[in-house]
């Protein structure tokens, strides 16, 4: 059973700052950080330390193998991901005040200029038993998600940054809908609750998680584990990613959705996105 991610690899540049900078201004940094984020690598990450094979769809510039060095090393198979001559990789560029207000600018660079091979040859494997994992940071969802759909594999949309024609276009081809409170609340309002998918995924940051199987009407609710939240950024990848996993390696949903709540909550006491993945030996020492 292996997990295809057709998804975004971003750079986070993160600069602290005394105060956010107004129109006009410029202003020195006080401190530069650079790490993994890009929901797509955030995902890969988290699915491949919870043990699932990975096999991550994607693109980056030319002059950046650490960020491909940083994937493998998490246990990431990054043979599939293309280098663009003439794109950046994606970035993020994220100033920080000293009240931790933020602002952001994302490029989506290479992500948003995946060559059709991603597609077309490198998921040609693809079957039944595989899940295909796809977000909102890239090109090439509809097209992933309907190949793999007919192959009979399991389609997972983390439908974020939320855009309701993306979609639209893709939600004919998920098996399961992964969205937070905000996103589920946009959904329902423009298809209704009765959604055409077999599962749908809701996270609601420290209210925890809810699993609707809408094949049986199931519901099972996952509370989130208190702890001391330090950074959240990633939380719902995290999540995301060790709940495919999960299912990956045949879990039930009630059984997934602990080990993804547990490793988020070991996801937001650490700063980072990408980087801030748990193992799986962290989550499992946490539930012991
Ligand atoms: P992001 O956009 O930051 O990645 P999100 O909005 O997609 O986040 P959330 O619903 O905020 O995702 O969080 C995902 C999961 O992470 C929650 O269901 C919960 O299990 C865990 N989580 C988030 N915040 C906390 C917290 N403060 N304490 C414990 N667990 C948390």
């Amino acid at each position: 059973m292996t997990i295809y991610n057709l998804g975004s690899i971003n750079i986070d540049h993160v600069y602290r700052l005394a105060a956010l900078p107004k129109a006009g201004e410029t202003l020195h940094s006080r401190g530069l950080s650079l790490g993994m984020g890009g929901k797509g690598s955030n995902q890969s990450i988290a699915a491949a330390r919870a043990g699932a094979q990975v096999v991550h769809l994607g693109a980056v510039g030319q002059a950046d193998d650490w960020v491909i060095d940083r994937l493998r090393q998490a246990g990431v198979q990054t043979d599939r991901i293309a280098r663009r001559t003439d794109q950046p990789t994606g970035h993020a560029i994220i100033l920080v005040d000293q009240d931790a207000e933020n602002c952001i600018v994302i490029h989506g660079g290479a992500n948003t200029a995946l060559p059709d091979e991603l597609v077309t040859r490198d998921m040609a494997r693809i079957g039944p038993g595989d899940i295909l994992l796809i977000q909102n940071e890239t090109n090439l969802q509809a097209e992933a998600a309907a190949q793999a759909r007919a192959a009979g594999a399991t389609v997972i949309y983390s439908a974020a940054p939320f855009q309701i024609e993306a979609l639209r276009a893709v939600l004919p081809h998920v098996s399961i809908l992964a969205v937070n409170e905000g996103e589920a609340r946009e959904t329902f309002a423009t298809f209704g609750e009765d959604l055409p998918v077999q599962g749908l995924l809701i996270t609601r940051g420290a209210q925890g998680a809810e699993y609707r199987d809408l094949t049986t009407g199931t519901r099972h609710h996952q509370p989130a584990f208190p702890v001391q939240a330090q950074d959240t950024t990633g939380a719902g990848d995290c999540f995301a990613g060790w709940f495919a996993a999960g299912l990956s390696r045949g879990e039930d949903a009630p059984t997934a959705l602990r080990h993804a709540a547990a490793a988020a909550a070991l996801q937001v006491t650490r700063p980072g996105a990408g980087d801030a993945m748990p193992d799986r030996a962290e989550v499992m020492a946490f539930l012991s």
